[in-house]
């Protein structure tokens, strides 16, 4: 039974790994290689400048390290604090709490501000903090932009408002691991001073690369952070990278899946990179009310593009609709993570997707839905959103 590969193919939804497309695949297809020879240094300069799209910077100082997002977590703590620091974050679903879980890890000094999981960033609060901390001893403010266990985009310019408004100094580091390449992110605009995401996300390649851009304030703060760092240092990479190096060596296909990528992204142009991941999130979105469920995010400013994450009405397991949908229609859907296990499920549809891919996963979640015994209609949801994407996808601008 184990080695039985179905027909067709397996329905990836969830919220990273995602699907990677096939101009993709194809230039990750490579022999080993030597990083040493000489057109690497280059090929190695212009992924560091290509990378500033996603970012939305110009400013910013672009590092990649083989890694994950965590890595990239700790990247931007350990360069940027010194244990001891004092720095303020939100806790509002599993990778916030996983966050504030390595700041402590890390001796830092943490004010948690709780949060309904459902809910983002709340800058009242925030503001409470900030102005409380009249000796501005608040080193760093971190944020989780876009929460993948509960559907959450916080607005980071009303935090990057709310630290102006307080006249506070402290940095913002800002966690994008499923937001940035997918969400509108604009690091110089905003005055984002670390931010972080990882390659299995928006970007839309395996996983493996953790890719963080960093401020010259925060670059400066470097310099007297004493938090102890080794292989995520960001020193080894500023020293090296100017001339094309790398301090250990690089992952070339996951480089070359990168600018293939990157090359997607800039075609496609950002701003409608965002408008495509709005377009599939509302589509979604209507599905689940014709569903008749609801999203866990309740407040409108705060519902994520990258993913959707579904209640299931109380007495209901919704491991059940992900199992099903698993064994019966090969549909992979996010589950419900830690505080919310078997309370919700999510679809992801961030990176490179579009709404007949998205479509599928709704006709599997909505059979899946019926399988568990939710009370849905069969094609409640989904013709919500077709009818939606009927409206207002765009012609491909190759083919007006
Ligand atoms: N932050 C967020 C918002 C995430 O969604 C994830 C992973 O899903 C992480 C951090 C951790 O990233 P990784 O699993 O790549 O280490």
């Amino acid at each position: 039974a184990f080695s039985h590969t179905p027909a067709g193919r397996n329905h990836l939804f969830v919220p990273g790994p995602v699907n990677i497309h096939e101009n993709v695949l194809r230039a990750m297809q490579v022999p080993g290689q030597n990083h040493r020879d000489p057109w690497f240094a280059d090929f190695y300069k212009k992924c560091l400048q290509d990378l500033k799209l996603i970012f939305g910077t110009k400013e910013g100082t672009t590092i990649i390290f083989p890694g994950t997002g965590t890595g990239g977590w700790e990247s931007a703590l350990t360069n940027t604090l010194s244990p001891g620091d004092k720095v303020v974050t939100f806790r509002y679903g599993l990778f916030s709490h996983l966050w504030i879980d390595m700041m402590q890890r890390l001796g830092l000094d943490v004010t948690v501000i709780e949060g309904r999981w459902g809910d983002g960033a709340y800058e009242d609060r925030l503001a409470e903090v900030l102005r409380a901390d009249t000796e501005k001893k608040i080193k760093a403010v971190c944020v989780v932009h876009n929460e993948t266990t509960t559907g959450v985009t916080s607005d980071i310019p009303e935090v990057r408002k709310t630290l102006d408004a307080a006249n506070h100094p402290a940095l913002l580091l800002v966690d994008g691991v499923s937001s940035i390449g997918a969400l509108d992110f604009q690091f110089d605009r905003w005055r984002v001073d670390v931010a972080v995401t990882g390659s299995q996300k928006a970007l839309s390649i395996p996983t493996g690369l953790a890719m963080v851009c960093a401020s010259d304030k925060a670059l400066q703060a470097m310099k007297t952070a004493t938090s102890r760092r080794v292989y995520y240092d960001f020193a080894d990479m500023l020293r090296t990278n100017p001339t094309g190096n790398v301090p250990y060596t690089p992952i070339l296909p996951l480089l070359y899946g990168m600018e293939a990528s990157l090359k997607l992204l800039a075609e496609e142009g950002m701003p409608n990179v965002a408008a495509r991941h709005h377009r599939l999130a509302e589509g979604c979105r209507r599905a689940v009310e014709g569903w008749g469920l609801q999203t866990l995010c309740r407040d409108p400013r705060w519902k994520s593009d990258s993913l959707t994450v579904i209640e299931v009405p109380a007495g209901f397991d919704s491991q059940k609709v992900v199992d099903v949908a698993y064994a019966k229609y090969n549909l992979s859907l996010g589950i419900g993570l830690a505080d919310v296990k078997g309370k919700v499920f999510r679809i992801g549809h961030l990176g490179n997707m579009d709404e007949l891919m998205l479509s599928s996963a709704l006709c599997g979640a909505e059979m899946a839905l019926v399988d568990a015994g939710v009370p849905v209609v069969p094609g409640s949801g989904v013709s919500r959103a077709i009818e939606y994407w009927q409206q207002t996808s765009k012609v491909i601008p190759t083919r007006e």
